[in-house]
């Protein structure tokens, strides 16, 4: 079909003007919500989208998604603002992971799962990171052998938000230990509670269990189950850390409404302006100055946002060049916070809202601060986008890497 054939976006702007104010709840500010009530109030939100004829927009039509444009998706998430949505569900799930397998997945694997994903019955996690460390994605240690028609997995990653409540993973496995390491990798569709994978959740400073560790013994993976090509998962890693990029810094056309970063401008300023009148900070010139930092802040992530992923779908940058809105969101969040923190002052220290001194206008600002670095490592640190842009946006010389052309069972790991 050409998109002459499609509905006009304004026509369906105005289509799902009128479905979403007939159909979606009101929005009630749950976008930091992670409890289990609330996956299950945000899987049947996604059902309802589903079930409206609004799910995946951009995905494409013969696995379940509508087969329309960037500029659909846009147009609706201009829409979605005043009512609730089933924001979990956007990063990793769809703008990531499946976005990743519609890149590279399998006709049997897009049929079996991009449906079902849409429909709000799937959630999908990352298992990328390592505990020897995350930034260094190609040196991952855990092994895929293979025997006969399937792979036997062993090793342990980490760091993966929420995959005690999910279904499927992507998992990167080394499954060629006679080349370098970039090319001796294999990306895999896992089903994580399957046999021999041991998931533990992590407690993290702010009382969150979203994290976990798994443990993967022996565990036999069908050779179906393979994304992309065997040995070459670095080539689907790399498109899945784009897609994580554009997600998470607010430019994916295929999240619906906001996802984790906006480049770091998401929310509005109502809040602060609250917060600075009821501490009678309203006539302060520094409390001024800041509240002014952080709108112009707001400002620049949303023009960012819309040149970058403008650049990117035109071709006039290039698909590294998604670094340039994750580091800045992460950058810009965290100074964001920083702000509300300087002007909630002591009344940021007690959470949550209905425990005893705490104030709801300031009860999120204390936990936001906890969490305030999470986007400067999750998908990539700043260190590592810095890189990127520098070397592959920018053009400057390659890092050294003394293990770049190296088999990777003669690499030398930790004290060996
Ligand atoms: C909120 C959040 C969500 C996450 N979700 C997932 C997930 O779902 N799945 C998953 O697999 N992982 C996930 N991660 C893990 C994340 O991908 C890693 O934390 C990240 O890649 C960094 O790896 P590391 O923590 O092991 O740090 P390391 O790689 O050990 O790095 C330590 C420090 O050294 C710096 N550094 C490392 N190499 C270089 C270099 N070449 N040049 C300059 N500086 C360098 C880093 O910037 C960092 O400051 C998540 C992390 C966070 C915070």
């Amino acid at each position: 079909m050409s998109t002459d054939d499609l509905e006009p976006v304004e026509d369906f702007r105005e289509r799902a003007r009128v479905w979403l104010a007939a159909n979606m709840p009101p929005n009630i500010d749950a976008y930091f919500d992670r409890t289990d009530e609330r996956r299950t109030v945000e899987d049947q939100l996604q059902r309802r989208l589903w079930d409206g004829g609004f799910a995946g927009i951009c995905f494409p039509a013969d696995y379940g998604g509508l087969g329309l444009t960037p500029a659909h998706q846009v147009a609706f998430n201009g829409e979605v603002v005043p009512y609730d949505m089933p924001y979990s569900l956007n990063v990793p799930t769809l703008g990531i992971l499946a976005a990743t397998l519609v890149d590279f997945g399998s006709h049997e694997q897009k049929a079996r799962h991009l449906p079902a994903i849409l429909r709000g019955e799937e959630r999908w996690v990352q298992f990328l990171s390592e505990p020897s460390g995350g930034s260094d994605l190609a040196g991952v240690r855990t092994r895929a052998d293979r025997d006969g028609d399937v792979f036997i997995l062993n090793g342990s990653k980490i760091w993966s938000s929420g995959a005690y409540a999910a279904q499927f993973s992507m998992c990167l496995a080394r499954t060629n230990w006679d080349v370098p390491k970039h090319r001796g990798l294999t990306m895999f569709l896992l089903p994580i509670h399957h046999p021999g994978v041991t998931v533990e959740q992590i407690r993290q400073v702010d009382g969150s269990m979203e994290f976990c560790q798994e443990f993967f013994d022996d565990v036999e993976i069908p050779v179906e189950n393979v994304i992309g090509e065997v040995d070459d998962g670095w080539t689907v890693a790399t498109r899945l850390l784009v897609h994580e990029r554009m997600a998470v810094g607010g430019g994916s056309q295929y999240t619906s409404g906001r996802s984790v970063g906006h480049g770091g401008g998401g929310g509005d300023d109502n809040d602060l302006i609250d917060l600075l009148r009821a501490r009678g900070l309203a006539g302060d010139t520094d409390a001024r100055r800041l509240l002014a930092e952080s709108h112009a802040r707001r400002l620049v992530a949303r023009h960012l946002v819309e040149r970058v992923t403008g650049g990117l779908r035109s071709g006039a940058l290039p698909a590294p060049a998604g670094s340039l809105m994750k580091l800045f969101t992460a950058t810009n969040q965290a100074r964001r916070v920083e702000i509300a923190l300087t002007l909630a002052g002591p009344e940021a220290v007690v959470w949550p809202a209905d425990a005893e001194g705490a104030t709801e206008i300031a009860a999120g600002i204390g936990r936001a601060t906890l969490g305030r670095q999470g986007i400067a490592l999750g998908g990539g640190s700043n260190e590592i986008q810095r890189n990127i842009i520098s070397e592959r946006v920018l053009g400057l010389p390659r890092e050294a890497a003394a293990d770049r052309d190296v088999p990777y069972k003669d690499v030398r790991h930790g004290s060996r």
